[in-house]
C-alpha cells in the first residue's frame, strides 16, 4: 500500500517492524534514507483515536469512547474470554443498515472509518491494556460487530485486515478474524478474493421475509435467499463454520415455527448459531425474552442438529453489549 504511494520497500519494512512488531506508538526513530523520511514527514500520521472515555465492568469487559481527528466518536470493546480477550471492532461512525432492533443503527451514517481509524482502535486498545493490565493483556480474536455495516466499508475494513494478518503486520491468523454483516451482498460477492480465511458472520435474525424486512432493511434489496446462497460459494476451510446470529425479541422471532424454518435451512450445513438475547437500550420497540423462552427457543433448534450456543452478555452494566453502542447517547 505504502509503497505503491511511493514509499521505499525498505522504508515501509522499518515502520511496520517499528509499530507493529515493536510496539512503538511515537514516530519512528530508525534511520530511514532520505527519500523515505520526507514521504513520511509529508504523508504520514501516527496519532491513535483518543481516549475519550472508559468504562470498566466487573466482569472485565471494557469499553472505549475514541474521539476522532474530525471530532466524531465510536466504540470499541474488550470482551474477555478466559485469560484473553476478544476485540470488537467498529468499522463505520453510525450505520446506514437502519435495523430495527440496533442502537447504532437507529444514529444513522455519519461516515466511514478509514483503514487507520480501524487498525487505531486495536493499537489504542492494545496500548491501553498493556499499561492498565500488564499481566492480563493478550488480544487473540477481532470481531467487525461493533458500529456499522464493515462490508459497506469494504476497502477500508479489507486494509485493516491485511495489517492484522500480515507477517510484517501484527501477524494474526485469519481465522482469528471474523466479519459479521447484515447480508451485504456486494461485499460477500467480493470475499472470496479479498477475504480469504477470515470467519463469516451473518446476522440472519429470521428466515421469514416479512420479519426479516422488518428486522434488517436491506432484506428488502439484497434478498436472504441470495445472501446465504452468496455464502455457500465462498470455499471455506475444513473445519471452520459460518456463525448465523440469531437475535431474539421476546414474541417477533421466538416461537417454534421461526426455529424450525431456520433449523431446516441450516441443517447439514457447517454452520454454528449464536443465539443473542435482544439487548434492550432506551426506547427500544422489541423485548428480552425470558431465560426460559430463550432454553425453548434452543431445545427447538436442537432438533435439527444445528449446533448453537446462547450468548449471554458481557459488559451488561456499561451498555457495551451488541447493539447497545451508540457515539451519541454514551
Ligand atoms: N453490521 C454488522 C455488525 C454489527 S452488529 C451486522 O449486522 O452483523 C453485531 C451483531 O449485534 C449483529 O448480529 C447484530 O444484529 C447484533 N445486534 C444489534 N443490535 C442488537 C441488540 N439490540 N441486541 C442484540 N443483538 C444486537
Amino acid at each position: 500500500m505504502l509503497v505503491s504511494q511511493g514509499l521505499s520497500v525498505s522504508g515501509a519494512t522499518l515502520l511496520f517492524n517499528w509499530h507493529y512488531k515493536l510496539r512503538q506508538f511515537e514516530p519512528c526513530t530508525e534511520d530511514f534514507a532520505k527519500a523515505s523520511q520526507k514521504f513520511i514527514e509529508e504523508n504520514l500520521s501516527f496519532a491513535l483515536p483518543e481516549i475519550d472515555t472508559i468504562q470498566e465492568s466487573d466482569d472485565r469487559t471494557v469499553k472505549f469512547l475514541f474521539k476522532l481527528h474530525d471530532g466524531r466518536k465510536i466504540e470499541t470493546v474488550l470482551i474477555p474470554s478466559n485469560k484473553k480477550y476478544g476485540i470488537c471492532l467498529s468499522s463505520q461512525v453510525g450505520c446506514a443498515m437502519k435495523c430495527s432492533f440496533c442502537h447504532t443503527g437507529l444514529q444513522g451514517l455519519e461516515r466511514h472509518l478509514g483503514t487507520h481509524e480501524i487498525v487505531g482502535q486495536l493499537l489504542a486498545a492494545q496500548k491501553w491494556l498493556t499499561e492498565n493490565r500488564p499481566d492480563d493483556d493478550r488480544i487473540s480474536t477481532m470481531v467487525f460487530m461493533g458500529q456499522g455495516e464493515p462490508l459497506h466499508n469494504f476497502d477500508s475494513v479489507r486494509k485493516a485486515i491485511e495489517i492484522f494478518i500480515t507477517q510484517h503486520g501484527l501477524c494474526y491468523a485469519a481465522d482469528k478474524i471474523t466479519v459479521s454483516t447484515a447480508g451485504f451482498l456486494p461485499g460477500l460477492e467480493r470475499w472470496k478474493d479479498e477475504m480469504p480465511g477470515v470467519n463469516i458472520a451473518l446476522s440472519l435474525h429470521s428466515m421469514d421475509t416479512a420479519k426479516r424486512n422488518e428486522l434488517i432493511p436491506i432484506n428488502a434489496k439484497y434478498p436472504v435467499e441470495k445472501v446465504l446462497d452468496a455464502i455457500d460459494k465462498i470455499p471455506k476451510k475444513k473445519k471452520s463454520f459460518v456463525i448465523y446470529e440469531y437475535l431474539l425479541a421476546k414474541g417477533f422471532n421466538d416461537a417454534e415455527v421461526d426455529a424450525c424454518q431456520l433449523g431446516e435451512r441450516l441443517q447439514g450445513k457447517r454452520a454454528f448459531v449464536n443465539i443473542i438475547p435482544f439487548n434492550p437500550f432506551p426506547g427500544a420497540k422489541y423485548e428480552r425474552p425470558t431465560r426460559e423462552e430463550v432454553d425453548r427457543f434452543k431445545a427447538w433448534l436442537d432438533v435439527y442438529d444445528v449446533p448453537s450456543l446462547v450468548r449471554f452478555t458481557k459488559g451488561h452494566d456499561i451498555l457495551a453489549a451488541c447493539g447497545q453502542l451508540n457515539s451519541k447517547s454514551s
